[in-house]
């Protein structure tokens, strides 16, 4: 009997401590210079793990190596990046960071992010800002639908007291934000697509 509860008390313990993972593939379209790219990829890294999500890159080109025998994670989800969005679409407001897919019943599987909206800051911070514009996008294919909220990471609009604290590190998702994500990483690593709601 003992050694049965020992079993399942290792099984409980990986569980617990196995973040859920998302696979995530960047398209870039806008020439982001390859150190600014891999500076915002480092910073969402870095902003869904602070959340307890893992984000696995998958790279098209070169599927074949990234196990899974070359084949597309399923549920993957794509960031986008535009460098602005007059091929999207004419009507958005000056300023817009990006877009999601989706609607109040299906979660998008795409997001487009306007890389030419980090030109207005100083290139020190660009890669690091790029980076927060992907995750915010990223977060509207994980959450409901209209996940803006009053404060953090998924604000509609960043004053320059968001700014500084992107710039910081401690532009975040909201503790109910980072439950919602954990739980939708979770189905969708499990292959569940569209959960009823
Ligand atoms: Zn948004």
């Amino acid at each position: 009997m003992a050694g049965f509860l020992a079993v399942v008390l290792v099984a409980n313990l990986q569980l617990v401590s196995k973040p859920p993972t998302i696979s995530v593939t960047v398209l870039d379209d806008a020439g982001v210079p390859p150190e600014w790219l891999r500076q915002a990829k480092g910073e969402l890294e870095r902003i869904y793990r602070e959340i307890e999500v893992e984000i696995v890159w998958w790279d098209p080109r070169r599927p074949e190596s990234q196990g899974n025998g070359g084949t597309v994670p399923q549920n993957l989800l794509t960031v986008a990046i535009r460098r602005n969005s007059t091929s999207l679409q004419d009507a958005l407001p000056e300023n817009t960071m990006g877009i999601a897919s989706g609607t109040a019943l299906e979660r998008g599987r795409v997001a487009y992010v306007f890389y030419g909206q980090t030109e207005q800051f100083t290139p020190l911070v660009r890669g690091r800002f790029l980076g927060h514009f992907m995750a915010h996008e990223l977060g509207h294919l994980l959450l409901p639908q209209y996940s803006h909220s009053a404060t953090g990471l998924m604000r509609a609009r960043w004053n320059r007291e968001d700014l500084e604290r992107a710039q910081h590190g401690l532009l975040r998702f909201t503790p109910e934000q980072a439950t919602l994500i954990r739980s939708r990483a979770t189905e969708l690593a499990a292959g569940v697509t569209n959960p009823p709601r």
